[in-house]
């Protein structure tokens, strides 16, 4: 885990506002927060399921427990020895344990792994600011003709119900920036991640998306826009060679979700897009401005230049998802794919955009490869959409019902959520050539 810098006490403060105000909303108690415990509860956890029989696993292990079990500070054997050691001392770096630093309604799996997060995202800025002075060649190529790397100040950064899987940023009243991602970001990112993967994967072998890659697609929509959140979903077991990539596109995914934020802030255009209200003037040249420096970061931050396709896929395939989304929604509600007029930039125009800055800059000789299976990635997304589109349709009065039914005294988030998938799944099952 990288250090990380005080965040403002009054972004932090307006963070714990707003998150205080759901938890009481939903009537939720007050949370007790033992980071190290937890930590070493979700190791306990991943070890136990390794041990499992392959019959045993009907479901991958929960999100924080992958993430864990894949941070070779903790998980590696060596790390074993002195364990409570490097626990204690990546608590200490990340500052979960100072007052004040973090909101301290922030669940240890939502903390811990923003924690990683921004850790990396701010280093890779650093990195990139200091790019001369420091000859760092990666950099230099990574930041290219690139300006404005000089954070005024880090954020404070948590999650709350936005059902929105971009990130959004506000100011406390004294202007200190907030970033706030959906409770269900790191769950959306890892279906999403698998989805791609898994298309990309279908396509290599028999030239189109197949059942896999449909039945992704069907448990996002259900899960997204049908539950509004993809928190409270358990992953899909894929194979363990695609699974082990779609733990690195997941986070790249993540990574850039909030390095987009963060690029708003180092272009001085917080508020390009507010949580109300319209959207400021020049709209579409910052949404593609903070893309370019939010894939730079996503570059840096994975520190592996272009030894795989993650840090491009991830990016693009948030844009695939995001486009994917709207088209569900679309089709959920019964209305047209876009209303004309729409101020924000289509996703494919952002991916176009996004991955012209790595084909016309010195990016492209390391990256050329991965923008061609990004761009594939998110045709194949789109591509199975075609197929889950009618299912959805056809299904949308029936799953209309059981959200309703999903917000009754016994509402438990998994159980509603595999009531919505299977139903969208049954729909959508007899339409597989
Ligand atoms: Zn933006």
């Amino acid at each position: 885990m990288l250090p990380l810098a005080p965040r403002p006490g009054a972004a932090v403060k307006t963070l714990e506002t707003l998150q205080e105000q759901e938890r009481s909303g939903a009537g939720l108690s007050p949370v007790e927060t033992d980071h190290a415990g937890a930590l070493k509860a979700a190791l306990a956890r991943a070890r136990t399921y390794d041990r499992m029989p392959a019959s045993g696993k009907d479901k991958g292990p929960d999100d924080f427990t992958a993430w864990a079990a894949s941070m070779p500070d903790f998980a590696s054997p060596e790390a074993g020895h002195d364990l409570d050691a490097r626990v204690a001392e990546a608590v200490r770096a990340a500052r979960l344990d100072r007052p004040g630093q973090w909101s301290k309604y922030e669940l240890p799996p939502e903390a811990w792994r923003l924690a990683d997060t921004c850790g990396r995202i701010e280093a890779a800025i650093a990195r990139l600011a200091r790019r001369r002075a420091s000859r760092d060649f990666t950099a230099l190529v990574l930041a290219g003709d690139e300006e404005g790397w000089t954070l005024p100040e880090p954020p404070a950064v948590g999650t709350l119900g936005t059902g929105r899987v971009s990130a959004t940023t506000r100011r406390a009243p004294s202007g200190e920036p907030v970033v706030l991602l959906d409770n269900g970001i790191f769950a959306f990112a890892r279906m999403l991640a698998q989805l791609g993967v898994t298309a990309v994967h279908e396509h290599r072998e028999t030239g189109r998306p197949g059942r896999a890659t449909m039945e992704l697609v069907s448990d996002l929509v259900a899960a997204q826009v049908v539950m509004g959140t993809c928190d409270g979903t358990y992953a899909r077991l894929i194979p363990p060679p695609l699974a082990a990539a779609a733990r690195v596109v997941q986070d790249s995914v993540v990574t850039f979700v909030v390095a987009h934020e963060y690029a708003h802030l180092l272009n001085g255009d917080l508020d390009a897009h507010p949580p109300a209200g319209p959207p400021g003037d020049g709209l579409r040249e910052r949404e593609f401005a903070a893309d370019g420096k939010a894939l730079r970061i996503t570059l840096s931050a994975a520190e592996t230049p272009g030894a795989d396709d993650a840090p491009v896929l991830g990016p693009v395939l948030f844009l695939a998802g995001l486009d994917l989304l709207d088209r569900a929604r679309a089709a959920y509600e019964d209305h047209a794919d876009r209303s004309a007029g729409d101020p924000c930039p289509d996703p494919r125009e952002r991916m176009t955009e996004m991955l012209a800055t790595v084909r016309g800059s010195q990016l492209g000789a390391a990256y050329a490869d991965s923008a061609a299976t990004a761009s594939r990635a998110y045709d194949l997304v789109l591509l199975a959409w075609d197929t889950v589109r009618p299912a959805v349709r056809e299904a949308a009065g029936e799953l209309a019902r059981h959200t309703r039914a999903g917000t009754g005294p016994s509402y438990l988030p998994e159980g509603a959520h595999r009531v919505a998938t299977a139903t969208l799944w049954r729909h959508v099952e007899p339409r597989l050539g």
